[in-house]
């Protein structure tokens, strides 16, 4: 019997990559080019394991008829026509909960570096050579300790941050559609609505999926709720939040500063007016990337890939074979 063809859309792991070539015909996007659209790519698929963020539609289900199984190497698949999936009886997985804590301290490294002006100071001495004497009246940040953070969007990475909030003996507010008594009570961290949230955070960070309800979820109605101290981290997804919105809360000293591991669209464009900006640290959507979490996303991956082409039940699954 032919092996099944699979396609993955960016480099893995070799050791995760030789066990799948061991099992099935295997085509994988090596060049650092920007992925075609993938039904223009490949020919007719049993399986896809998506590393990166590429529409797989229902055009390119359609070029496929024996698709089986779209692993996505990662939590987020709104990238992924789920529906259109469904219909087809093609399996969705994921790799949710491995990547959670190095998420977290994403989250908490793009913060701290935000609120103490990391970035700025190394550009201050690494880039621009300006370190000649102690100069106590720059780059004053603000306290991290002590103060208050708002985390929305509270789910398995949305816990991870608020964990390490704790440590810093922040106030932790939180908000999401359904509220969780047991975490308020084993964390001792408060429910508030969006507002409220906004109005006394002074760090807010975004943890929701992307979906119809939360794109564009922090626009200008929500940053004339901020503080003018607050920092924003978007850590979530990038149609999160209204970029042209940010620019001018950022821009007018509406709010202090941002912190974006993702954008609208990614890569951002190169002349995109928020890369001018200096109250603004965007990283290159880093928040899963290290090697000892990338290795378990993609044996995760791995392991949904497999159980799909088999017709079994996936470990991770989103949507499960039909029975
Ligand atoms: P999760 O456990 O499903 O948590 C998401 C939370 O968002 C849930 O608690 C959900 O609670 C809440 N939510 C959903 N819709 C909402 C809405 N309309 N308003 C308010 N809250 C809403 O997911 P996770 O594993 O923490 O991951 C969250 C997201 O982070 C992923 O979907 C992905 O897009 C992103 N992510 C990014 C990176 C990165 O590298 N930057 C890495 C990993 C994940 P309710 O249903 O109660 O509202």
């Amino acid at each position: 019997m032919a092996s099944p063809k699979i396609f993955i859309t960016r480099p893995i792991p070799d050791s995760v990559l030789v066990q799948i070539q061991d099992e099935c015909d295997v085509d994988m996007w090596h060049t650092s080019a920007i992925l075609p659209p993938i039904a223009e790519k490949i020919p007719p698929l049993d399986g896809l394991m998506t590393y990166g963020h590429e529409p797989v539609t229902a055009e390119m289900f359609d070029t496929s008829p024996n698709l089986k199984v779209v692993s996505v190497v990662g939590v987020g698949y709104d990238h992924v026509d789920e529906d259109a999936a469904r219909e087809r009886g093609i399996a969705l997985g994921h790799t949710p909960g491995v990547l959670s804590d190095t998420t977290a301290d994403m989250t908490w490294a793009l913060l701290l570096a935000s609120a103490r002006n990391v970035v700025p100071a190394h550009n201050h001495v690494q880039v621009e050579k300006q370190w000649h004497y102690y100069d106590p009246n720059i780059l004053w940040g603000y306290d991290v300790h002590h103060s208050t953070i708002g985390i929305v969007g509270m789910g398995r990475i949305g816990y991870a941050v608020a964990k390490r909030a704790l440590a810093f003996d922040m106030k932790v507010l939180y908000y999401k559609r359904n509220r969780r008594h047991d975490w308020e009570e084993e964390l001792g961290i408060e429910y508030t609505e969006l507002d409220h949230l906004l109005n006394v955070s002074d760090f807010v960070t975004l943890h929701v999926p992307l979906t119809d309800e939360t794109t564009r979820m922090i626009g200008k109605a929500e940053f004339d709720l901020m503080k003018s101290t607050a920092i924003l981290i978007n850590i979530a997804r990038g149609p999160v939040v209204d970029h042209d919105a940010l620019y001018n809360a950022l821009k007018d000293g509406q709010i202090a500063g941002a912190a974006l591991d993702v954008t609208e669209p990614e890569p951002i464009n190169t002349d995109h007016p928020l890369l001018d900006l200096d109250n603004l640290i965007i990283a290159p959507h880093l928040g899963s990337a290290t090697i000892q979490t990338r290795m378990k996303m993609a044996t995760m991956a791995m392991e949904n890939l497999f159980a799909g082409l088999k017709g079994e039940r996936l470990p991770y699954g989103v949507v499960q074979p039909p029975e």
